[in-house]
């Protein structure tokens, strides 16, 4: 049976395996946004078990109206602040945003499968 995914409007599929190698590419890079609603706020609070105000104090800074998660600079590489070097993981893997859920299958990249590709390696053609 195949393990690659798919998603309807979407001309690629997705090898979930190559997260095994890849160290994390997509936390990791180029300096980002990842955006968490309130309802994630709250769901990562309660992961971590930490009051709300003091993980929003502590993890994430404003970008004009909404929330994002703080990034560390590791050499030249700007990651998200709970990415884990050590495991190859997402510390609040269970309740990360749906932003890092829904990767790659992201409207943005629809037509622009070529950009993706370079940062992904489990982007395959159709
Ligand atoms: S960049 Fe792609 S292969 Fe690498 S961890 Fe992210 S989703 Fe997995
Ligand atoms: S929350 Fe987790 S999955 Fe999302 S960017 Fe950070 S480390 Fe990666």
């Amino acid at each position: 049976m195949s393990d690659l995914m798919t998603e309807e409007g979407f001309a690629y599929s997705f090898n979930p395996k190559a997260c095994e190698t890849c160290q994390g590419r997509c936390c990791t890079g180029e300096s980002g946004y990842i955006y968490v609603t309130k309802s994630e706020i709250e769901k990562i609070s309660k992961l971590l078990d930490i009051d709300v105000k003091l993980f929003v104090n502590t993890y994430l800074f404003k970008k004009m109206y909404k929330y994002s998660i703080k990034e560390v600079v590791y050499e030249n590489s700007h990651e998200c602040i709970f990415y884990d070097r050590d495991s190859n993981g997402c510390k609040i893997y269970d309740a990360r945003p749906a932003q890092c859920k829904t990767f790659p299958f992201w409207d943005y990249y629809k037509t622009r499968v070529d950009e993706l590709k370079l940062e992904c390696p489990g982007i395959l053609d159709d």
